[in-house]
Formats: structure tokens, C-alpha cells, sequence
């Protein structure tokens, strides 16, 4: 079946170097780059007649920001040849400050990329160091200023908290140095540590410290009452916007089990009920496409069960929850009747609220949204 209103995602798996606490796929060989366009091109031929049109494009990774303005119009001009794109799409990149300029950013905005998710984790240049990133506090407001000068009205700042050695001041601070940019969205996230990371190695050999859970939760607190008194709208767990109508409308889909299609090294797709991943090695990718073949690794037909879960699981994380009648309706599950226990419990702990026919999250439901959903 073919869908309107999907989103299209593409990974570009490269990084020159890796950071500590990165668990994503990417590898530091960029000479690679000019048969990863022409792959990923290829890929496109594979899902014409599964996908008619785009509202969202995000091309995230990895660092996109690595790929010249030439490699970005190409992959955006075989977008267009195989694909309908509606004339009001959200097209978001994700860059490194440590990569750009005016002009590149300048030359983005012309090739029709309208919202910048600027990666600059921190303010403070001891934790950019020991995050293991290759730009600097100063590069980081060069580039938000520079997106400003290029015309991007839409810009989100990716932040990481919990970070060893910060304290709740530090974090007050960096938040306070962010909002002076006013930027349109802002993604704070907690440092966890995937154990295939440097930084895990660390943790365990090395005693580095992490947040304990009272402190992590006071800086989830502290980041949701700040950034709402500063007039941002907390969405999701980890996101804020300024307007409503300025939230990730390509993340929206991931959350609201929207159909998306993933191209590149280890991308996810979803559609009809089914969701499926790229090979992640790059090379295995390009000879795969090379050949003719797609290079998907693994498909899952979900179930009904399956989906309302990940519904519930998703909804949770959200200031909008769960439609009670529409998670009905799709998956035939009366959360109500089947919870009614549960959920009374969780309104007298204030976890969760029930108005207008919605469950949702409060804000301390939000900050344990993850063992909300297994109720
Ligand atoms: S730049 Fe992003 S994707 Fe690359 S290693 Fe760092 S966190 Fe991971």
C-alpha cells in the first residue's frame, strides 16, 4: 500500500572521529562517501511503489555535516526524481559545529533544507573534551550564529546532561548560555552508557562516575522547569519546542507509529504494521546495493499486541499520551478496563492523568515514562 504522509530518513554513517558515549553506526572512512550518495540513490529505486510521497525529510547520522553541498543536492535532487515531496516539508539536517560556515549553511538553505539540528552537547568546553567531541564551546555559538545569518528559522540544539563532574549549577548554567539563543527546539538528553562504548569501558575499569538516580532525576526536573518557564512546551520526554507547531514533525512519526522509510547503513523502516533495518556495515551496504540487491537485514510483521505496547510505551513518553478511544479503535485493547487497577494507582501517585478521554504522562510520569509502559 502506498503511503502520503510518511517520513524519509537517511543515515550517512560517517564521522571523523568517534565519541565516547556513541552507541550510533558510523565509521571514520569518509573516502567512502561518494559510493555511499551513489547507494543510497540506488536504494530509492527499491521502495517507488511502496511509498508515493514525503511531508518530512531528516538526514541524521553519523554526521551529515561531513558531505559537501554538491553530495546533499544530489541525494535531495534523486529524492525529488523518485518521490513526490509536499511543497511544505519539514527537511531537517543534523551538522557537527565543528564542520560548517556561512556559506555552507547559506548554500543548505537554498537546496531547500529548512530546520538545522545543531549537535553542541554542552557550552563547556572540560565536558565537550570529555564527551570525546571534536568541536569547542566557541565553535558551537559560530555555528548557531551563523545558521541565524543563513535564514534558518527552525534550529534545535541536541544537550547532554548527567555528564561526569556536572553538577546541577553547571547544567543551570549551560541551559541558561542555550536559551540566550533562543532556539526553536532543544532535545536535553541524560548520558547513559551503551556497554560497546569507550566511556562504558571507563566506567567499569576505570571508576568514572555517572549520575546517581536522585540526582539524574533533578536534573530532568530542573531542565522541565527551567525550559518551561523560559515558554517551552515539553513534549516528550527528552524534547521541548517553543510552539507547538514547532516540533520535530519527522520524530512525531517514530512516535505516533506514522509510516517512515530508512535508507542507509542500519536504517529502520515501518510501514503497514511491518518494520525493517538495513544491513549495517557499510561496505556489506554497498555491495549489496551494488549488486542490485536491497540491502535489507531483518524484517518484523508486528502484531496487534505488539503495536499497542509500543502505543503505550510511546504515548507515555509524550505530554499529549494516549487517545483511550483511538487505541481502542486501532488495536482493540481497552486500556480501562484491562488497567483499571493499575491506572488508579498510578493517578493517586500523580504518574499519570485521565481528561477529555486521555491517559497521559505528568511530569513525574515522564521522568520513569520507560517503566510507565509496563504497567
Ligand atoms: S558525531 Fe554523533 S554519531 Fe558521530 S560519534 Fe559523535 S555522537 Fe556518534
Amino acid at each position: 500500500m502506498k503511503n502520503d504522509q510518511a517520513g524519509l530518513y537517511i543515515h550517512v554513517p560517517f564521522c571523523l572521529s568517534k565519541c565516547g558515549y556513541c552507541s550510533f553506526y558510523s565509521i571514520s572512512s569518509v573516502h567512502l562517501i561518494p559510493e555511499f550518495i551513489k547507494a543510497v540513490v540506488g536504494e530509492m529505486a527499491f521502495y517507488k511503489s511502496y511509498f508515493s510521497s514525503f511531508d518530512t525529510i531528516y538526514i541524521g547520522g553519523g554526521t551529515p555535516s561531513l558531505l559537501s553541498v554538491q553530495q546533499i543536492d544530489d541525494i535531495l535532487k534523486a529524492v525529488n526524481n523518485n518521490f513526490n515531496i509536499d511543497q511544505h516539508s519539514e527537511i531537517t539536517m543534523e551538522v557537527n559545529p565543528g564542520d560548517v560556515s556561512l556559506e555552507y549553511f547559506q548554500q543548505l538553505r537554498k537546496l531547500g533544507i529548512n530546520r538545522l539540528n545543531i549537535g553542541i552537547q554542552s557550552f563547556d568546553d572540560q565536558i565537550l573534551k570529555f564527551l570525546g567531541r571534536r568541536h569547542t564551546s566557541k565553535q558551537a555559538v559560530f555555528a548557531f550564529d551563523a545558521a541565524r545569518k543563513a535564514d534558518f528559522d527552525n534550529i534545535g540544539i541536541d544537550l547532554i546532561y548527567g555528564v561526569s563532574g556536572q553538577d546541577i549549577g553547571d547544567w543551570k548554567q549551560t541551559l541558561k548560555e542555550t536559551l540566550s539563543f533562543f532556539p526553536e527546539h532543544l532535545s536535553c538528553y541524560q548520558l547513559s552508557l551503551d556497554e560497546k562504548t569507550p566511556l562504558y569501558k571507563q566506567y567499569k575499569n576505570e571508576g568514572l562516575k555517572l549520575s546517581a538516580e536522585n540526582e539524574a532525576l533533578d536534573f530532568f526536573m530542573t531542565t522541565s522547569q527551567i525550559l518551561t518557564d523560559a515558554g517551552y512546551v515539553h513534549y516528550e520526554v527528552s524534547n521541548f519546542t517553543r510552539t507547538d507547531s514547532l516540533k520535530s514533525r519527522h520524530n512525531m512519526k517514530y512516535w505516533n507509529h506514522t509510516p517512515y522509510l530508512g535508507l542507509g547503513p542500519a536504517a529502520h523502516s515501518f510501514l503497514d504494521s511491518k518494520r525493517w533495518w538495513n544491513k549495517a556495515g557499510v561496505k556489506t551496504y554497498l555491495n549489496a546495493v551494488g549488486e542490485g540487491k536491497n540491502p535489507v537485514n531483518k524484517s518484523e510483521q508486528l502484531s496487534k499486541e505488539q503495536l499497542a505496547l509500543e502505543a503505550l510505551f510511546l504515548g507515555m513518553r509524550t505530554k499529549d499520551g494516549i487517545n483511550l478511544e483511538q487505541h481502542k479503535a486501532c488495536f482493540g485493547s481497552d486500556l480501562m478496563a484491562e488497567k483499571r487497577l493499575i491506572i488508579k494507582e498510578l493517578i493517586k501517585n500523580n504518574l499519570v492523568e485521565l481528561k477529555n478521554g486521555f491517559l497521559y504522562p505528568t511530569l513525574a510520569g515522564m521522568a520513569v515514562a520507560d517503566s510507565l509502559a509496563l504497567i
